[in-house]
């Protein structure tokens, strides 16, 4: 794919329907994506697979188990390739509420970073065997979502961290066109850039510890990248609040006049004139809208849910820690010499 420069969607997530129950036992088949029926040359696939990036900009979307799956989930258990112009397929781009300010002009509109989501929507399409990865065999989903999830939870630290440094600098700016010097604001810009090199460096270490699979794709060590994640899901938040704060009133969400207000004739010099402060007023308008952009507005999505839940990152930290070889080295260090072990009973 990287030799062709072809381009790819991941499609993993399903709509689910009752978090509860399994797949099987969803009262419509169709919130999880399935193998409707299997052909000797191709297979059918039904159901729904939601958020998915990027898709109006893939050539592929490559579409994946939703979980790690028992046998009695198989319908469910699927992995193929299918072009996203593909007979049977329906792409719904989503809609986020700050697209809001796609309608507007001038420097109000979007700056970067314009990802787009969609719902697709499967209704019976026709996918040739050389196009399917897997097909009923649910003993290797887990690890299959393993290893996305490794991959994906250490490169969102550095995707996150990228997006953190902007905020420091836009940060900066507002302070600036405050009339204020970085000077007040140095601890806190500090926890700024703290928050960013932690993930940033959590999910590098996860890549340099990474192991080179048989089949020539490296993967990130599972236990830092899933550390990784929880923090992803954490510290951007913190720094967002932090870059709101140092900014004040004026960058967060509707709390100053549009561009198509600032050309008014009748009142646009005004307002500029209102907004004045240690920069001329244009200049802390735009200022403070990267930051309202940066902190509510499209650089928010992909920090809590982005390549699956903290929770679910949390489960492969709790799973892949050495908690009694960790207890033993304790005990041998104190000169414990009973096995202290532990009271609550072992699960079944
Ligand atoms: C910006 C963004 C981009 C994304 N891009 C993609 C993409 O490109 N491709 C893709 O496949 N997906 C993508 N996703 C989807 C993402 O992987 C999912 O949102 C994520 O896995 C969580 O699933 P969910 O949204 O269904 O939440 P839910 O599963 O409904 O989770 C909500 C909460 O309930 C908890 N929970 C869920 N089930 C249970 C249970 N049975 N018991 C107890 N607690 C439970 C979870 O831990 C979580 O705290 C994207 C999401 C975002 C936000």
């Amino acid at each position: 794919m990287e030799d062709n420069a072809i381009t790819m969607a991941g499609a993993i997530t399903d709509a689910k329907g009752n978090r509860s129950l399994r797949p099987s036992q969803q009262a419509n088949k169709d919130s999880n994506l399935h193998v409707k029926e299997i052909r000797p040359d191709s297979i059918v696939l039904r159901g729904y697979k939601c958020q998915i990036c990027g898709v109006a900009a893939a050539h592929e979307i490559i579409c994946l188990p939703g979980s790690g799956y028992g046998d009695t989930e198989k319908d469910f258990c699927v992995a193929a390739a299918i072009t996203r112009d593909i007979e049977g397929l329906t792409i719904v781009e989503t809609r986020r509420p700050s697209d809001a300010r796609d309608e507007e002009e001038g420097w109000d509109v979007r700056k970067a970073g314009n990802i787009t989501q969609t719902f697709l929507i499967f209704e019976d399409v026709f996918v040739p065997n050389d196009r399917v990865f897997m097909c009923d065999e649910a003993k290797y989903t887990g690890r299959l979502l393993m290893t996305f999830t490794s991959i994906y939870s250490a490169a969102i630290g550095a995707c996150v961290a990228g997006q953190g440094d902007i905020m420091i600098g836009a940060a900066i700016n507002m302070a600036r066109a405050n009339g204020l010097s970085m000077k007040p604001f140095q601890d806190k810009l500090v926890q700024m850039a703290i928050n960013n090199e932690i993930t940033f460096g959590l999910g590098l270490g996860a890549m340099m510890r990474g192991k080179k699979q048989a089949s020539g794709l490296f993967v990130p060590d599972a236990l830092l990248a899933h550390a990784n994640k929880t923090q992803v899901a954490k510290l951007p938040y913190e720094t967002k609040v932090i870059a709101q704060d140092i900014s004040g009133g004026i960058a967060e969400t509707g709390c100053f006049p549009s561009y198509q207000d600032i050309q008014s004739p009748a009142y646009g010099k005004q307002i500029l004139a209102a907004l004045t402060a240690g920069a001329d007023g244009e200049t802390r308008a735009r200022a403070a809208r990267l930051v309202e952009w940066l902190t509510v507005g499209g650089g928010i999505p992909g920090c809590m849910h982005g390549g699956g839940s903290p929770d679910g990152a949390r489960l492969v930290v709790k799973a892949m820690t050495k908690w009694e070889d960790y207890a033993a080295e304790a005990r041998r260090i104190a000169g414990i010499t009973s096995e202290l072990a532990d009271s609550a009973p072992a699960k079944k």
